[in-house]
């Protein structure tokens, strides 16, 4: 086969931008890929996906010139092509209109066997789906998903911006390992020793004391062994932190954030709701808070016995999900066990000023009141066996006029998990990095 060159031909329309009112009988170009084909002798079919839907294609031989004609039988599955064509409404074509030709460029080839048939008319497994994750992101499931995503991740930045939080970005490759080494992929730093970093956490306290509201969006690394449908060694998270307040004040800007992405979704995202088959509600506000205390009692009563000071773990998590669905909080952890930089109570020291933000059994974010005296943070570093000497870039920070400061992380993978309804973690994520997944 023949590959056409460009050369001056653009995309004229999108296929939703083709509106029959005015385009009725014109000449459009559209480009995109093949989806499929049909042979019916004296016509032909096939129809054209482009990143915002699909036009149908007819090529009906006693109309076209004969050399067009024969153009047609090199259209393949997946091939980009340009097409200049006349709009014609037609109530049999799925979108009400086709397009028919006046001339077509072929602008490149398609191997003959495609790993993955994205129209997923035959089925491929996640493991396949994921070798071949470009031809599966053509798939309208899994596109869909990712315009979700896309969604997501505009309605967070609006919701800060409106609320005049200020952007910022944190390095990624640091010294020293935020809350102990377990969790840190070390590299190679010239003649240093360095990490990938686990989190954001001490370089967005420090920045509180300069732009008071900041937030960031930035992929972070954790080097857990484990391998569960919702945990990956890289992630996004969406992390914040606000001067001047606790963690009741940063419970409820998460609370209106997880509100404003879901309406905006459940709003403006109807076409990938329906492709994903989501019934996608939105929560009503508040949401509910549990302290960490009356979760166990409520998993008590319901059969699952755990002792005050426990981990909730993923047994425990699944049972408060059959029990509490959509988002809730568990607030005031036992203090032992939060990071260091976690403040406890004032009256009562063994429960921690902190919360998770639960979507039935899965957790999306944690937060608390940071540490903002600097003796109280040296004596919390000491007794979770850090060395304070290792954060004396941090801690100098504190003699600088560290204000009271709260904040939070949300991984945003298990926000679009749970909007999308997906089980698994990769597949809301272009390209997972887990435990034995490096490529593609
Ligand atoms: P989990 O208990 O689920 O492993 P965590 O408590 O260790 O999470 P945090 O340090 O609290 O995680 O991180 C904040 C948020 O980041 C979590 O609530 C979660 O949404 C997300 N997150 C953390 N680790 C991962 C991971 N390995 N993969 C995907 N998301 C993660
Ligand atoms: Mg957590």
């Amino acid at each position: 086969m023949e590959i056409d060159k460009l050369e001056n031909w653009r995309r004229t329309h999108y296929s939703d931008q083709i509106d029959l009112e005015t385009l009725e009988g014109k000449e459009i170009i559209v480009c995109g890929w093949i989806k499929q084909t049909r042979d019916l002798g004296g016509l032909k079919f096939a129809i054209l996906r482009d990143n915002f839907g699909e036009v149908q294609i007819t090529f009906p031989k006693a109309k076209l010139d004969e050399k067009l004609f024969d153009k047609a039988n090199s259209l393949r599955n997946e091939m980009p092509v340009a097409i200049k064509g006349i709009v014609k409404i037609d109530k049999r074509s799925p979108t009400g209109f086709e397009l028919i030709p006046t001339d077509l460029k072929l602008l490149n080839n398609v191997t003959a066997n495609l790993p993955l048939d994205p129209t997923y008319k035959v089925k491929a497994d996640l493991d396949t789906r994921l070798d071949n994750r470009i031809l599966d992101l053509r798939s309208t499931q899994a596109h869909a998903t990712f315009i979700i995503r896309h969604k997501v991740t505009t309605a967070i930045r609006q919701f800060f911006v409106n609320r005049r939080f200020i952007e910022i970005n944190t390095p990624r490759i640091i010294a020293t390992a935020t809350e102990g080494g377990t969790e840190l992929f070390p590299i190679a730093y010239f003649e240093k020793e360095a990490f990938l970093a686990q989190s954001p956490q001490l370089y967005k306290e420090q920045l509180t004391t300069v732009f008071d509201k900041v937030y960031e969006i930035a992929p972070i690394f954790r080097a857990e062994e484990h391998s569960t449908t919702r945990h990956l060694n890289e992630l996004m998270m969406v992390d914040i932190e606000m001067a001047f307040c606790n963690y009741n004040d940063v419970m409820n800007v998460l609370e209106n954030l997880i509100h404003y992405v879901i309406s905006d979704v459940k709003n403006n995202c109807d076409k990938e709701l329906n492709i994903l088959k989501s019934d996608l509600q939105i929560p009503k506000l508040p949401f509910k808070r549990y302290t960490y205390t009356e979760t166990l009692e409520l998993l008590a009563k319901n059969g699952y016995e755990l002792s005050w000071g426990d981990d909730i773990g993923t047994d425990a998590s699944r049972k408060l999900g059959s029990i509490i669905s959509g988002p809730y909080f568990i607030t005031e952890w036992p203090s032992e066990g939060k990071p260091f930089y976690i403040q406890s109570r004032a009256d009562k020291p063994e429960i921690s000023e902190s919360f998770d933000l639960m979507y039935g059994w899965i957790e999306l974010a944690s937060g608390g009141t940071r540490v903002h005296e600097k003796e109280i943070l040296i004596q919390r570093l000491i007794n979770q066996g850090l060395t304070p000497s290792s954060f004396d870039f941090h801690l100098k920070v504190f003699d600088w006029g560290m204000p009271p400061h709260a904040g939070w992380g949300l991984g945003l993978a298990r926000l679009v998990m749970v909007l999308t309804g997906k089980q698994n973690i990769r597949e809301v994520v272009v390209f997972p990095r887990d435990r034995t997944r490096l490529t593609p």
